[in-house]
């Protein structure tokens, strides 16, 4: 069986490295997820808390926002408690306006952060511009960090757009104003690079994004930016949106681009509910990349959807259960079984494409439909193995899922309910 990233016909665009706190960008390297706190940032215990969940969840920087000088005081207390608790996951400075002024008079927040976040749009006006946008590369330079240099729809450089719609209303081929936009996007961020490299940073500490919150806008400036150049790109459409719309809109854009092998590093901006788990900006990259077959990070659950053949919510509730119970192994299990990742679970509701799609997996289950005979059939690696029945299914099919992980993953022989009465089952050796 092929695993999921053998399966990706995908093509990664060229792209030079940028090195974000070792952790390596672009070039062809595993496409990064990151992540971004909601606290602030002056509030040192939850900004850790929320920091420490993030990692936790699996995002490889997190991105937090130094605003004000107690916020920039308060980041070598945020980065301090972090090491103190084992997390050494690299944080990064979002600056907007004050930049230059934080990274200069807070030498030890420069220094803890892995990475300048610097929106070009919101360095200064006018004459302002230049000399506080090197300020901050300069500071850049002193410490030895990569800077990410993301502009944003909503914070476009108004100079830059005035002048090109001037150009523009001037040609003679006049585009309309969301071309001009998209192109004044890309040209804000191509600029700034030339000039940071023209300051002195290395072409290969700089990563660009130009974010917009629109799913064609996004593709079409992308597509722009990947031609343009090669530095490594951030990805995220930026004000997705909450719930569904969030993720569906996310999804979309990012599949597009991802396909065509643009994104060296993305990051999911969903509006959280309220009260509701940051975290799952994590969850959803992780998920399109996975089932993208870009990378892997935990075993993933196929579930059919129900329908009337299943008038219980037997197998919604096993699948969800299961799904649940995979992610609360996987950090323990990482280690333990390299390759785990990899694996996938099949949970189906009734024989019509129960048996088939569970012998598609690495282990699947069929549960009974309404009128069928109350006995679940459990496939491992394309054969029938066992059959399951009782209250205690869930449980049962956990131990086998267990074994096989540790038979496949962990060089352990197989258990007898992992074996098929019509063949041995080739238990492999990890990946
Ligand atoms: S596998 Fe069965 S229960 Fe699930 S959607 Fe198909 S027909 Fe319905």
């Amino acid at each position: 069986m092929l695993d999921s990233v053998n399966r990706s016909p995908i093509v990664r665009r060229r792209s030079r490295v940028a090195r974000v706190g070792g952790i390596p960008i672009g070039g062809g390297h595993p496409i990064v997820v990151q992540s971004m706190t909601n606290t602030d940032t002056t509030d040192v215990k939850a900004t850790v808390a929320q920091v420490k969940a993030l990692a936790d969840a699996g995002s490889e920087f997190v991105r937090i926002a130094v605003n004000t000088p107690e916020a920039a005081a308060a980041v070598p207390a945020i980065y301090e408690r972090l090491e103190a608790i084992g997390c050494r996951v690299p944080l990064i400075g979002d600056f907007h306006f004050n930049g230059h002024k934080l990274l200069s008079n807070y030498p030890e927040c420069a220094q803890a952060l892995s990475k300048y976040r610097i929106n070009p749009g919101n360095v200064g006006k006018g004459s302002r511009h230049d000399p506080q946008f090197a300020v901050m590369i300069e500071r850049a330079i002193d410490y030895g960090k990569p800077v990410r240099i993301g502009v944003n729809w909503g914070s476009l450089d108004q100079d830059l757009l005035a002048t090109l719609m001037d150009e523009n209303a001037h040609s003679s081929n006049p585009l309309d104003a969301a071309h001009v936009t998209r192109d004044a996007l890309v040209t804000s961020a191509l600029r700034s690079a030339q000039f940071a490299e023209a300051l002195g940073l290395p072409g290969d500490r700089i990563v660009l994004a130009c974010k917009v919150s629109n799913v064609q806008d996004l593709i079409a400036v992308y597509r722009q930016l990947a031609e343009r150049c090669d530095y490594p790109l951030h990805l995220g459409l930026t004000e997705a949106g909450m719930g569904s719309k969030g993720i569906v809109a996310s999804t979309a854009a990012l599949a597009v681009l991802l396909q065509q092998g643009i994104g060296d590093t993305i990051r999911i901006s969903l509006t959280p509910e309220v009260g509701g788990d940051r975290t799952r900006e994590v969850l959803v990259a992780q998920e399109i990349l996975q089932t993208m077959g870009l990378r892997s990070f935990a075993p993933m659950v196929s579930a059919c959807p129900g329908c009337g053949r299943t008038t219980s919510d037997t197998f919604q509730t096993l699948a969800d259960k299961i799904q649940r119970w995979l992610r609360e192994q996987q950090p323990v299990w990482k280690s333990r079984y390299p390759g785990v990742e990899n694996m996938t679970v099949a949970v189906m509701g009734c024989v019509v494409n129960g048996p088939g799609e569970s012998k598609m997996a690495n282990i699947g289950i069929s549960l009974p439909g309404s009128g069928e005979t109350p006995v679940a059939p459990v496939f491992v690696d394309g054969y029938k193995t066992v059959t399951l029945k009782g209250d205690r299914i869930a449980e049962e099919f956990a131990d086998i899922i267990v074994d096989y992980v540790r038979a496949t993953y962990g060089g352990e022989p197989p258990a007898p309910h992992l074996i098929s009465r019509h063949k041995t089952i080739p238990i492999r050796s990890g990946s």
